[in-house]
């Protein structure tokens, strides 16, 4: 068969304009060569509803093997007893969650949208949102962290069967003893979902989610650089807390519930290619080279506060743990929106942003929001966020200068030729 041209030209086009700019969105990250290319494979061809061991059709004893090995390196990773490598991506992973903890109307506490949490936390146009009662804590205005007294008295007030925690645009750590107390209190599971800084916990950069937390949720690609796909996760099975019932009226292990939610109650036939790639990725996660790259992460994250704390750049709660941060534009006259763009024209990619007790809307925001996990796999180092903020800043203070801005664009370009990208790919 001829090959498709005006396909293939178009991931040409898409690797070229990888290559060239810098990746600052928070959530992106390249996935190495062997995982990309694993993506790309004749497992997609099998249909393999069901689980390793037990599936509803033959012919799935290869795919088995693979699949296993996904979720063996996957439990090695975290050191936990149950993981299910099927979601399809991020917000599938807490749609099966939410079905098998919660019962349709049931009051549900999670981060606020605005306030750096995720749309499957309890928005009004998620799933989450119309099937659950949602209900919300957001951060401190003067500090621009967690409000755990809000989340404390929020709890007590709706009665939660479920809270989550975790967040799409948070620069800090959580407190995952303190919402366990809360959640004692008030007969709570929780979920939490570390989408984002999963690469870090992996490597123990942060606080353990998993000793007090009911249920892990992440994606795969974000910075456990993997292919894009979700997970699902908890550090030690058993007859789960609430007593939740499967519909023979069973008590069952939080492993069976939570498999059952997503196969079939949330998903039909899993992606094994992608799953193969899941596995390549843990693998990665495993070695030594991924430690050095998730502190990496977090120096260059570190230098990039600075650098844009000199510039007189407000970050909400004044720097960061992670892997990213979160400007308040406010100082700069700017909005988030036109500075996505004006950031566009020079190959900078980020993405606008609102920013806690923001007075615009999501379209136009006060903020961006950048993060550090996609340039450090191109192999930047602390010394290069210094670069990064300038160009940002050259960029913002002349918006509206499109000569300067394709000047700015020259330098990053030729910047960026420094780090290749999937050379092997010519
Ligand atoms: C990115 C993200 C998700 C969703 O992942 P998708 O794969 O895009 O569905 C869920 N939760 C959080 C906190 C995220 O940041």
């Amino acid at each position: 068969m001829q090959k498709d041209t005006a396909v293939f030209s178009l991931i040409q086009k898409e690797l070229e304009r990888q290559r060239r700019g810098i990746e600052l969105i928070a959530s992106e990250n390249f996935a190495s060569l062997q995982t990309i290319q694993a993506m790309g494979n004749v497992m997609t061809n099998k249909y393999a509803e069901g689980y390793p061991g037990r599936r509803y059709y033959g012919g799935c004893e290869v795919v088995d093997e693979s699949e296993q090995l996904a979720i063996d390196r996957l439990k090695q990773i975290f050191n936990i007893e149950y993981a299910n490598v099927q979601p399809h991506s991020g917000a599938q992973a807490n749609a099966a969650v939410m079905l098998a903890v919660l019962q349709p109307g049931d009051p549900i506490l999670g981060l606020d949208l605005s306030m750096g949490g995720h749309l499957t936390h309890g928005s009004s146009v998620n799933f989450s949102g119309k099937l659950y009662q949602p209900h919300f804590y957001g951060v401190k205005k003067e500090t621009g962290t967690v409000d755990y007294d809000m989340l404390e008295a929020k709890a007590k007030e709706v009665k939660p069967k479920l809270i989550v925690c975790g967040a799409s645009a948070y620069s800090r750590d959580w407190d995952y003893v303190r919402i366990r107390k809360v959640a004692d209190e008030v007969g709570a599971l929780i979920m939490a979902d570390i989408a984002h800084p999963a690469g870090l916990i992996a490597k123990k950069l942060l606080n353990d989610p998993f000793e007090h937390c009911h249920i892990v949720t992440s994606t795969t690609h974000k910075t456990l650089r993997g292919p894009r796909g979700g997970i699902i996760m908890v550090r030690k099975d058993g007859e789960n807390p609430l007593g939740l019932k499967d519909n023979k009226g069973n008590v069952r292990m939080m492993s069976n519930v939570l498999d059952m939610a997503l196969f079939p109650g949330t998903q039909g036939g899993p992606l094994e290619h992608i799953i193969a790639a899941k596995a390549i990725a843990f693998g990665e996660i495993l070695t030594e080279e991924f430690t050095v790259y998730a502190k990496q992460i977090i120096s260059n994250a570190q230098a990039m506060a600075k650098a844009l704390r000199d510039k007189n750049y407000n970050s909400i709660s004044d720097g960061t743990d992670n892997h990213l941060l979160l400007i308040d534009l406010r100082n700069k006259n700017i909005s988030g929106k036109k500075a996505e763009q004006v950031l566009g024209k020079a190959d900078i990619t980020v993405n606008k942003n609102m920013v806690p007790f923001d007075d615009k809307s999501a379209f136009v925001t006060s903020g961006i929001r950048v993060g550090v996990p996609a340039v450090t796999t191109r192999g930047m180092k602390e010394e290069h966020m210094q670069f990064i903020v300038d160009c940002m800043d050259d960029c913002l203070t002349h918006a509206d200068d499109e000569a300067y801005l394709s000047n700015v664009k020259k330098k990053v370009n030729e910047f960026m030729q420094q780090f290749p990208l999937y050379p092997e790919l010519g």
